[in-house]
């Protein structure tokens, strides 16, 4: 787990790294079969092994599932050299925060 800035949140958050990411998507995978099977469950109580899993790595206590799939290290690219925060892909050419164009 790392903070990071989000680009959609617009904020820093705790995000998940690559392992911890795989982790995530197999609870997230395990939620949408126990909708699946039990309509009438609220949806929160479905995905409450992943929101457990990522207040474990976290200590944050997320409450949207979905705002969990975007947390992942994997998704962005590397920090800015300029500002710090992270490309917002992988293929990124400037970072939209400060302008700084990548070295690549
Ligand atoms: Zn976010
Ligand atoms: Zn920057």
């Amino acid at each position: 787990m790392e903070i990071k800035y989000c680009w959609r949140c617009r904020m820093d958050v705790p995000m998940l790294d690559k392992k911890e990411g795989e982790i995530a998507s197999n609870l997230l995978a395990e939620g949408f079969q126990e909708a699946k099977k039990m309509m009438k469950n609220p949806i929160s109580e479905n995905f409450r092994k992943l929101l457990d899993y990522y207040k474990d790595v976290t200590g944050f206590e997320e409450t949207n599932p979905n705002a969990i799939m975007h947390h992942f290290i994997d998704l962005y690219g590397p920090d800015c050299e300029n500002c710090g925060k992270p490309y917002r892909t992988k293929a990124a050419t400037y970072c939209p925060k400060c302008g700084n164009k990548r070295k690549l």
